[in-house]
């Protein structure tokens, strides 16, 4: 946008001489509606004050009028900061009050400086810092230049040298000053005084007087409100209002001869010596000036202003802020805790031994019949397994299994018809089933390889069959030759080897100890590749993960493979092996889940903690807040900054916690490990829970900001400017 064609003086000057006016008011009218009650306060101003458009040097307008007559709050309406009820308003030949918030700002900017009776200077703030507030809304490679123009400003207007001082430590003669320099910033073409004398004894009015006849010779055109009728005749117009209504306008010829004679006290060379840039030339810097006027977020400014706000009250403020980093420090550690438990669960299914998952597969007999299937799925087939296994390499061993029941086994006389859990299994079954072999040997390799007629027996068919004697260890002996009947199968196995008695029995099914281990390749052979029955199938695989791999995940995977390979052909279900781990599982779930909680109620508090921080700072900045405005902040420029400091003090309070719960969590962590020697201390950098607490860092600095940014965004700022 080029501001230029915005200039209120280009624009003036572009209309014709005749048309061209300070001031033109049409009916203008204000009420302040307040709890049901209107107050008219102005009630249908009309006038016009033209230009004199043969002179070069600016007009000095006086309003005056009794207390409560409305003056202020024609100058807050002249100056684009109260929104009049009706009527019109011309400007330098302006209709701010046709404009958008934005453009009126960028007009209040660059055009107008308000001068207020109190001064209205940030006591906090160093006189330098009162003077360049306006600083805050330009480009940031324009800030030296303005620096340099306010410290310029700042000796001619004779507070050399008292750039650091606070407003405290000046007499009201130079505060006011002060108060001059911030308004001349941005080198205004009106300057809005209210009251400028009225806080100050004869002699120094007198010299503030002086100052906005300089003021006036340099071109610009002052406006001010004004009980002193010495003050009043000193201006070229002025407007008396009485209740709300113009009562006259008088206008004063004399004056002009008066200010010729006080301009000739400071000359040219003078003032450009003592720093000040001349009209003319601010008028090419000035749309430099504007042309970033815009930036609505500046993390410099936010990060400077949030910094102040902490050392206005450090205790309040930093106990607030503890919340936050209780809150990002919970986050942290509730994610990391929980992801740290479900490592060493799943170091504890390596310890128990456990990497094991089962696999079911069935026939769907579900189906209709009038669903032709491509697929048919009956049982487990080796090489299906076989390739499985590289397909993931995660699974290290397997086994298939086909389960009998019913079988009868005699030996010498003796039989066994009851509960006997007959098997076909291959070499790692009975490791990957959970026995172990008490004496002989199980199942082989090669046993697989040969359909070897061999068979390992539980302890309850060796004491049944009064086997427990036997030792394996005579190579030479004949191995106990087993007669085997089910349903319809006949044959005979040689015994090689005796499992131990079962350690746990509640994971088994059937009676332990029961047990007729055979190669599953032998169980084929005798069986025939289709049989008729369905007893004897390879319906289920046990599968042992490599160490470190998540066993409940790869029996999710490998389920899902199966159902995608037959469709609807096969039911297939898949199981970590293990109740007890699984259950742990379940149950970390649900704690994982109620530590979020936890941490994310932590953060909500200090989140409500801070949002009540920055309401009750800016309560207390309400000043601030208006001379912003009036020296041309946006609403939402109010909106960015506040939002920036709820951002910059969050943001701050939660890397700290970030950063000291990390190294508490190290730190127990470590403890632990001291505690328990099975648990072991690793550097946990967990990325997941890092930048979960970023975020959380993020939103709460957003979340706790916006309800005050919308609070500043919707500021009156009138009120904040009366406002004590
Ligand atoms: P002056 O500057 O001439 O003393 P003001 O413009 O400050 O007068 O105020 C004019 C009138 O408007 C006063 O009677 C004042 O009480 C009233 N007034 C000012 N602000 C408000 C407000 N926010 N709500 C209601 N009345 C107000």
């Amino acid at each position: 946008m080029d501001f230029r064609v915005e200039r209120p003086g280009g624009a003036a000057q572009s209309s014709s001489p005749g048309n061209s006016s300070v001031l033109e008011l049409t009916d203008l009218k204000l009420d302040y509606v307040s709890e049901n009650r209107k107050t008219e306060v102005l009630r249908g101003l009309s006038f016009r004050i033209d230009l004199n458009a043969t002179s070069s040097r600016g007009h000095k307008i006086a309003i005056c009028g009794p207390s409560g007559s409305g003056k202020s709050t024609l100058l807050y309406i002249l100056g684009g900061l109260l929104r009049p009820t009706s009527g019109r308003v011309r400007v330098l030949g302006e209709e701010i009050w046709n404009w958008d918030e934005a453009r009126r700002a960028r007009f209040r900017a660059a055009s107008i400086g308000f001068v207020y009776q109190n001064f209205h200077l940030l006591p906090a703030w160093s006189v330098l810092d009162n003077v360049m507030l306006g600083a805050d809304y330009v480009a940031a490679d324009q800030v030296p230049m303005l620096r340099e123009r306010a410290i310029g400003l700042l000796n001619r207007l004779g507070l050399k040298g008292l750039e650091s001082r606070t407003p405290s430590q000046l007499s009201g003669g130079q505060a006011q000053r002060v108060a001059i320099a911030r308004a001349l910033l941005m080198n205004p073409q009106v300057i809005l005084a209210d009251e400028p004398t009225g806080a100050l004894d004869p002699a120094t009015a007198a010299e503030i007087m002086g100052i906005f006849d300089e003021i006036c010779a340099e071109g610009r055109t002052v406006i001010l409100i004004t009980h002193d009728e010495g003050v009043a005749n000193s201006c070229e117009q002025i407007i008396r209002l009485r209740d709300g209504v113009l009562d006259r306008l008088d206008e004063i010829k004399s004056s002009s001869v008066d200010l010729d004679a006080k301009l000739g006290t400071v000359s040219t060379a003078d003032r450009e010596a003592a720093g000040h840039i001349s009209a003319s030339q601010m008028v090419a810097k000035d749309s430099a000036v504007r042309t970033n006027l815009f930036q609505h977020l500046n993390w410099r400014r936010a990060f400077g202003s949030s910094w102040k706000l902490l050392r206005r009250n450090p205790s309040r403020n930093l106990l607030t802020l503890f919340g936050v980093a209780i809150g990002v420090a919970a986050v942290l550690s509730m994610i990391t805790i929980g992801r740290f438990a479900r490592e060493r669960i799943l170091e504890s299914y390596d310890r128990l031994g456990v990497r094991s998952f089962r696999l079911w597969g069935y026939t769907n007999w579900n189906l209709p019949i009038s669903k032709p299937l491509e697929t048919y799925f009956r049982e487990f087939k080796d090489e299906e397994l076989a390739a499985l296994t590289r397909l993931f390499p995660d699974l290290e061993y397997y086994s298939p299994t086909a389960n009998f029941w019913g079988a009868q086994v005699s030996y010498g006389g003796r039989s066994v018809t009851e509960d006997v859990n007959m098997a076909g299994v291959n070499e790692h079954g009975i490791r990957l089933n959970e026995f172990s072999v008490l004496a002989g040997r199980g199942i082989s390799a090669i046993d697989v390889l040969e359909r070897n007629a061999v068979c390992v027996i539980g302890s309850g068919i060796a004491r049944e069959l009064e086997l427990t004697h036997l030792d394996f260890k005579n190579h030479q002996s004949e191995k106990p030759l087993l007669f085997v009947k089910t349903g319809r199968l006949n044959f005979a196995c040689r015994v090689v080897g005796r499992l131990a008695e079962p350690k746990s029995a509640s994971s088994r099914r059937g009676r332990s100890g029961q047990e007729l281990i055979l190669p599953h390749s032998y169980v084929r052979a005798i069986r025939g590749e289709s049989p008729n029955s369905n007893e004897g199938d390879f319906n289920n695989v046990i599968f042992e993960v490599r160490a470190g791999a998540d066993p409940e995940k790869l029996s999710k995977h490998v389920e899902q493979f199966f159902k995608q390979k037959y469709g609807a052909a096969g039911d297939f279900r898949a199981s970590a092996n293990n109740r007890v781990l699984e259950q742990m599982q379940r149950f970390l779930k649900i704690f994982n889940g109620l530590l979020i909680g936890v941490a994310f109620v932590t953060l909500l508090v200090g989140a409500t903690g801070v949002t009540n921080m920055i309401l009750v700072s800016l309560g207390e900045r309400l000043r601030e807040l208006g001379l912003r405005r009036a020296v041309g902040a946006e609403p939402r420029d109010l909106r960015a900054m506040v939002i920036g400091e709820s951002m910059a003090l969050c943001g701050l309070a939660g890397i700290v916690g970030l950063v000291s719960s990390m190294l508490l969590l190290h730190l127990v962590l470590y403890g632990v490990s001291l505690a328990f020697p099975d648990v072991k201390f690793v550097w946990t950098f967990d990325i997941l829970a890092i930048s979960m607490s970023l975020i959380s860092i993020l939103s709460v600095g957003i979340g706790s900001g916006l309800y005050p940014a919308l609070r500043a965004e919707q500021l009156d700022v009138v009120a904040a400017l009366r406002a004590e």
